[in-house]
């Protein structure tokens, strides 16, 4: 059996770099960087593509603990910080393997002070603010600076950033994420009002990196870009040329051709109405491939584009090759990713199928083994199906 016939996702770890530089030229000189690699680097891997970016950040950020652990265990040695709220339980991992969890509440601090007190080292933690998101994080007011201090007192427990985050950055305009980073850094004043100062203050996402918006502080955390993937359709993507890292592919199982009047596919909601050339593909919406492509979206076979006929199935799915004299049983398929002159991005497939482009990569599925390039060259694997990484190197 070769897991890596029927699908697989490519991804560019090359294009990573790239991404990642193009950022770096992006921002001021002297602002760190941090690698957002939760939701296992937005469906890419976040092993490899922690690896592949390593020497261009001071963090990683993830979503849980859980995923902090598993970058831990495949030897990232940078930095950790956990952008979602810690459950208490998980506060001795927290502490043990050196994760920075988001802190925002006295109960919070105190417990993960006591933790930390019992394993006799110091936990670091970056105090989340609500800035308009509503999601975690304390008010930016004189009440929250005062709980600042207090939780900044706490032994074995050191303030080593304060952080908030832009919801509103990947709009055209940008008054609301202005009035963040000005909301935000009045609350800096106050904090340094009561002797607060901790020294990675980040507020700027994707979308602020393109835009330069909160770079006069000391971090950047770099999610989307970092993918090759636009935060929205709204942002300025002269500001910032990025490469995709994502490709998918797949190949022919089965060609036929329909005379007039046959349908395709569960429904029938497609029926020829002349006779037509059908390749079918060994891929649906099992593998994250969104089921709302459906008569709309498209692939790639021999540089051109073949559409989709009728619904996509949990495993399969039908596409009209009768332009396409090269599609015959193995050819490759390009669902994502270049073919000759043309390329389908995630976003056509996002727009075609009314996807965020974020989930699109993330939803990615188990089923679809990751293959890693360096230079052209394989260099690792990561499959799913099986949960381990086979001659992973880079
Ligand atoms: C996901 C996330 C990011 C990265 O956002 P992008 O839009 O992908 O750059 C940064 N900060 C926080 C708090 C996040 O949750």
């Amino acid at each position: 059996m070769n897991p890596y016939k029927r699908v697989y996702a490519a991804i560019d770890l090359d294009a990573a770099v790239f991404n990642m530089n193009a950022m770096r030229n992006n921002i001021p000189a002297g602002i760190k960087m941090a690698g957002v690699v939760k939701t296992d680097g937005y469906g890419h891997g976040a092993v490899p593509i922690a690896k592949a970016i390593d020497s261009f950040v001071s963090f990683f950020c993830v979503a849980s603990a859980e995923e902090g652990v598993n970058l831990r265990m495949h030897h990232i040695t940078k930095p950790i910080l956990i952008l979602g709220p810690v459950p208490g339980d998980d506060y001795g991992d927290v502490v043990s393997f050196d994760l920075r969890p988001s802190i925002f509440t006295l109960e919070q601090a105190q417990a993960l002070s006591d933790t930390a007190a019992v394993q006799r080292k110091n936990a670091y933690v970056h105090l989340a603010v609500d800035t308009g998101m509503s999601r975690i994080g304390m008010k930016p007011d004189e009440e929250s600076a005062e709980l600042a201090l207090k939780i900044a007192h706490l032994p074995f427990l050191e303030m080593e950033g304060v952080f908030t985050h832009m919801y509103r950055a990947d709009e055209k305009d940008l008054t609301c994420a202005r009035e963040q980073v000005a909301l935000f850094k009045k609350f800096l004043g106050m904090l340094k009002g009561k002797g607060v100062e901790p020294k990675i203050r980040h507020i700027t996402n994707s979308a602020g990196i393109m835009e330069n918006l909160g770079t006069d502080l000391d971090m950047v955390r770099a999610g989307i870009t970092l993918y090759g993937l636009y935060p929205s359709e709204e942002t300025d993507r002269s500001k910032l040329k990025i490469k995709p890292v994502m490709g998918i592919k797949s190949e022919i199982t089965y060609v036929k051709t329909i005379e007039a009047g046959t349908s395709v596919s569960y429904g029938g909601i497609f029926t020829a109405e002349k006779p037509t050339r059908v390749a079918t593909i060994p891929v649906g919406y099992g593998d994250g491939y969104p089921r709302t492509l459906s008569g709309k979206g498209y692939v790639l076979i021999d540089g051109k584009r073949a559409p989709i006929l009728g619904r996509i199935c949990m495993d399969q799915f039908m596409v009209d090759v009768t332009d396409i004299p090269a599609a015959k049983i193995g050819q490759e398929v390009t669902l994502v990713g270049q073919d000759g002159a043309d390329c389908i991005y995630v976003e056509d497939l996002s727009r075609l199928s009314g996807r965020f482009p974020y989930e699109f990569t993330c939803d990615i599925g188990k089923r679809v083994p990751r293959v890693y390039y360096r230079n052209g060259k394989i260099t690792g694997r990561k499959d799913y199906f099986m949960d381990i990484y086979q001659d992973f190197v880079g």
